[in-house]
């Protein structure tokens, strides 16, 4: 095994589809008959049905089962359940013994109770360990990087990455900095230690390049990185943000994800973004199980198909997820990518929850605001989209709020209106009314900025 070859797991990541296939199906039966077998819940959900995991003997039976978790809420209420009846936090779709657990983090809980949804058997925890190794590798990571980490430590994911990072068999060295001491002391630290690769936030790694000069006289992008990697949020979909971080970096970008460890997949080494390629198609499934967001049904999986992603563990032992609706919308493609490697790919469209329908078409806010952000800087990217009936269905016109640049004149107004109807009408479909508001008019959070303003009663 050398430095050069393409994939970190040459026989995994290069199985023909049909041997994919074969594989997937057949641990998906014993993950199936596991889980039956080892929760209560599970079987409940399978008795429910009026199914029995020796039933599901193909794809297309396997996908006639409802999904099992509609969305975050049901796993919240796995957890509480669990917490009363069993006295742990882990759910009960935990299939393992709670002595086997080797490690478990939450999820921030930022719109909720935490979950446990990070939690792992020593098999579990060395399933991740491969993936993020997969995604590493097709990253351009290898033995002789040192990997500057900027996410959060701790009891969240973040924490684990960087232990399960350090400890997958690449052999990186990793400095574990964190983001929580902030850009100054991350920067000195890196002066010293000289890392070739960053790993961060979209939006840290923006803020780097307005930062490293304060803090060290010099542009980001002497600074030595050769690679950025990042992950949790959006940005590298958007065409301008991507070239301007490349650009201002001086590297090529990547971005990484893996919500819950799960579905892990890397974007590859392209000028334009081709969406994400999942790397672990043999440990868990995501983007090759789509439902429609409202009725939660299956729609085919062709490409360029859109819908929501149902997450389905193969091998798990510890909390295994099975048909769960996970909320993130995804378009999946099917065809091999421009960069020449096969296998399914996607990028994500938006949240689930947050669909509206005008006229017939499903309409994503997290689209509509790809599209204002690519307005910079005649709009300052704030929006909001108001809402005078209760969503999802909206009676058009769409009525948004934007917020317009101080530089702007008031007659460049009309031009600007017409050529955001126009680009939303073909990206989107849907024609909306905008109001345009100058800056400071929409109030701002320190948190993640509201997409609607809500005018009718709930
Ligand atoms: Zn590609």
């Amino acid at each position: 095994m050398t430095d050069e070859r393409p994939f970190w797991n040459m026989e995994m990541e290069t199985l023909p589809p049909e041997k994919l296939h074969d594989l997937q199906m057949q641990k998906l039966k014993t993950q199936l008959a596991y889980c039956y077998e080892n929760s209560e819940l599970y079987k409940k959900k399978f008795d429910d049905a009026g199914a029995k995991p020796q039933d599901i003997k193909t794809w297309s039976d396997f996908r006639k089962l409802p999904v099992f978790f509609r969305n975050k809420e049901d796993e919240r209420q796995s957890r509480m359940e669990s917490e009363e009846k069993c006295g742990h936090p882990y759910g009960m779709h935990l299939c393992a013994a709670v002595e086997s657990l080797i490690d478990a983090r939450t999820t921030t809980g930022t719109t909720g109770i935490p979950t446990y949804s990070y939690t792992f058997t020593k098999h579990d925890a060395n399933l991740w360990k491969e993936a993020l190794a997969r995604m590493l590798w097709r990253a351009g990571v290898r033995s002789h990087d040192v990997l500057l980490y900027g996410l959060n430590l701790g009891i969240y994911a973040g924490g684990i990455i960087a232990d399960f990072f350090r400890d997958c068999g690449i052999g990186a060295q990793l400095v574990e900095t964190g983001v929580e001491r902030g850009a100054e002391f991350m920067l000195n630290i890196a002066k010293s230690t000289k890392p070739t690769v960053m790993f961060c936030t979209p939006s840290f790694a923006q803020y780097l390049i307005k930062k490293a000069p304060e803090i060290t006289g010099k542009e980001v992008n002497a600074l030595g990185f050769k690679k950025l990697l990042t992950t949790g949020e959006p940005g590298i979909g958007l065409p301008e943000v991507k070239k301007l971080v490349e650009n201002a970096w001086g590297i090529r970008w990547y971005d990484a994800l893996g919500p819950t460890s799960r579905g892990n997949s890397v974007s590859c080494d392209m000028d334009e973004f081709q969406g994400m390629h999942h790397v672990d198609p043999d440990i868990t499934l995501w983007p090759q199980d789509l439902v429609d967001p409202i009725t939660k049904e299956s729609i085919p999986v062709e490409d360029g198909a859109i819908g929501e992603g149902v997450m389905t563990d193969l091998e798990r032992e510890s909390c295994p997820f099975i048909r769960y609706a996970y909320g993130d919308v995804l378009q999946v493609f099917t065809e091999t990518c421009k960069c020449g490697v096969p296998g399914i790919r996607f990028k994500i469209v938006g949240r689930a929850d947050d669909m509206l329908i005008v006229k017939g078409v499903n309409v994503y806010p997290a689209a509509i605001k790809d599209i204002i952000a690519a307005f910079y800087p005649k709009l300052t990217g704030e929006m909001r989209i108001v809402l005078t009936e209760k969503p999802p269905r909206v009676t058009p016109p769409l009525k948004m709020k934007v917020v317009f640049s101080a530089s702007l004149e008031k007659h460049q107004l009309k031009e600007l209106d017409k050529e955001i109807k126009a680009k939303m009408h073909s990206s989107l479909k849907v024609t909306p009314e905008i109001e345009f508001v100058p800056e400071g008019s929409l109030e701002t959070t320190t948190g993640k900025a509201p997409l609607f303003e809500k005018r009718y009663e709930s």
